[in-house]
């Protein structure tokens, strides 16, 4: 039957993704906890229930994510790059450079013809260009994150912000509220803030071919089309499955050629 599953355990969230020979028969995504032993178990559970399995059921299990070392089933580890790298090429098979970004880092990969890892770049060492930029900022400013993408539409003026340091910018937002601009108009700053920090490390590794974006941030509609601007060039949009999941589908699609 060749079923396997990728279980991603991220600083944020936690990803499962049940596959069925190249198809997608369950999937979960939840908060991470504390303890990567307690998520993985919880999102695959939430899985297998959707799929209607237990795990023996599965023939192979891939664990990546920074949680990979600490959960609690039998799977092979393998990086988080090589599994976003993976789950891009089956979302966007023409995809040849993504940019994935997580709750914690941002990655720039660079893909080779036959969709193998080339190079990549890492920002794991400051929160602008990361997820938590924008939650940080989207609590300040009063808005759910998942709203903040709609921010950008309904903006007349964007404002600018003087600094992309995830502090700076957080009295930033304060002091623009203060003096009276509106929520949008910051919420698209804020994007716009996020997409110029991450189109630094992508032309760091440089453009080529088709490109998109994967990890949760890629929800955010706002972000892709400030890129789109910063870059100069097209974002392609993951419409297959939730972009989310890229590293989980990774890890079961890679799962699924180890019994090949
Ligand atoms: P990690 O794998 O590092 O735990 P994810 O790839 O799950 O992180 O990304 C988490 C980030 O995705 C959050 O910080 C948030 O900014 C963003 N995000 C998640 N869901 C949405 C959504 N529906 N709309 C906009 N942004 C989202």
């Amino acid at each position: 039957m060749s079923i396997t599953a990728g279980c991603d355990v991220g600083s944020l969230t936690a990803k499962a993704v049940i596959m069925e020979k190249g198809r997608i028969l369950a999937s979960a995504v939840i908060r991470s906890r504390a303890r990567p032993e307690e998520a993985s178990r919880e999102v695959m559970d939430l899985a297998l229930k959707e799929a209607a399995l237990s795990i023996n059921e599965l023939e192979g299990i891939t664990r990546t994510g920074y949680g990979r070392g600490r959960m609690p089933f039998e799977g092979k580890e393998i990086s988080e790059i090589t599994c976003h790298g993976r789950g891009a090429r089956w979302l966007l098979p023409s995809v040849k450079t993504l940019i994935d970004i997580g709750g914690q880092d941002c990655k720039a990969i660079k893909l080779k013809s036959d969709g193998s890892i080339d190079r990549f770049i890492t920002n794991d060492k400051c929160a602008s260009g990361t997820g938590r930029f924008l939650d940080v900022m989207a609590k300040v400013l009063g808005v759910p994150v998942e709203d903040l993408a709609t921010c950008s539409e309904r903006a007349d003026h964007p404002v600018t912000f003087s600094s992309s340091c995830a502090v700076w910018a957080q009295a930033d937002v304060i002091r623009l509220l203060n003096e009276g601009h509106g929520v949008d108009d910051i919420g698209a700053g804020i994007n716009n803030a996020m997409a110029a920090r991450v189109a630094v490390l992508l032309n760091s590794i440089g453009l080529d071919g088709d490109i998109c974006i994967t990890g949760g941030v890629a929800k955010n509609l706002g972000v892709a089309k400030a890129l789109e601007t910063q870059l100069g060039c097209r974002v392609k949009k993951i419409r297959k499955a939730d972009p989310q999941l890229a590293g989980a589908i990774g890890a079961a699609l890679l799962a699924e050629e180890r019994l090949k």
